[in-house]
């Protein structure tokens, strides 16, 4: 198996989950994020259960600079990156275009769609060069659908999928796997940082529903890295059952 990942994000949710189901398997991984007490939290607990090597990495994937001159100068143990997970990305409001904020939209763009091309710009050169390596995107189902007050986090998930289908015709005949995985709802930090820390209104999202757990994507996610070489899951939509599109849960769906 491959000996070398870098999860964006992980210092919560869908990428700390990636980080530790990697680490079961193996895997030495860096873990990138902004909060580094956290990532020092998540070394101490795989290196102890796992006894792999864990590489915490405070990165701001908005910061051009600092990605560059982070993953093009990481300690010489460390430079062969066989799988990156771009999981780092966050969503902020939920107003109407109309009355939405434009601070709010920069970060989202930044994040989700600059910050992914950022971290890919640094890795991706040397896959292409060994002619080896997997790229797994974490888009979303609001990449495939909108819905009302998520437009702009809508279009940067859109952007993740089509970032995905460019890229995997650009590595062509390289032998890099480029993976869309695209959740619907899951439990994470993910709608505290959308509602900017109210964690009861966050709470809200997730009453009377069964949501995705971090877990069983990251269980998604190593299923499509561990099928043999010659395979490439192009892009899986995973949903909670009780979700049956971007906007239609058991919650709202009132002909049950
Ligand atoms: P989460 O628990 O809030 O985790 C988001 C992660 O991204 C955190 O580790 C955060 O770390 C990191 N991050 C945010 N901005 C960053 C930056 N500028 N630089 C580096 N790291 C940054 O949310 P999650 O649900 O696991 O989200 C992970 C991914 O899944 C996101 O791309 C999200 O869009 C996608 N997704 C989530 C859902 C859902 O319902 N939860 C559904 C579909 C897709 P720091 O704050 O420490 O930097």
């Amino acid at each position: 198996m491959d000996s070398i990942a870098l999860v964006t994000g992980a210092s919560s949710g869908i990428g700390k989950a990636c980080a530790e189901i990697l680490a079961k398997n193996g895997i030495n991984v860096i873990i990138a994020a902004r909060r580094l007490e956290k990532l020092l939290e998540i070394e101490k607990e795989l290196t102890k259960k796992y006894k792999v090597d864990i590489l915490p990495l405070k990165l701001d994937v908005t910061n051009k600079e600092e990605v560059s001159d982070f993953l093009n100068n990481l300690p010489s143990d460390w430079q062969n990156v066989e799988i990156l997970i771009n999981n780092a990305g966050l969503s902020k409001g939920l107003e109407k275009l109309q009355d939405g904020k434009v601070e709010n939209w920069e970060i989202m763009i930044d994040t989700n769609i600059k910050g992914l091309l950022y971290v890919t710009k640094a890795i991706l050169p040397k896959m292409v060069e060994k002619n080896s390596g997997t790229i797994i995107n974490i888009a979303s189902i609001a990449g495939h659908e909108t819905y009302p007050g998520g437009n702009v986090y809508c279009a940067t998930k859109a952007a993740v999928l089509h970032l995905s289908k460019a890229l995997r015709m650009d590595v062509l005949g390289k032998n890099i796997r480029v993976i869309s995985i695209d959740p619907g709802m899951v439990e994470t930090e993910f709608s505290i940082v959308r509602f900017d820390g109210d964690k009861e209104r966050a709470k809200k999202v997730y009453e009377n529903i069964t949501p995705l757990t971090a877990e069983d994507v990251a269980e998604t996610v190593w299923f499509a890295v561990s099928r043999p070489k010659h395979v490439t899951i192009e892009d899986i939509v995973i949903m909670p059952t009780q979700q049956a599109s971007a906007l239609l849960t058991v919650k709202n769906y009132k002909n049950l």
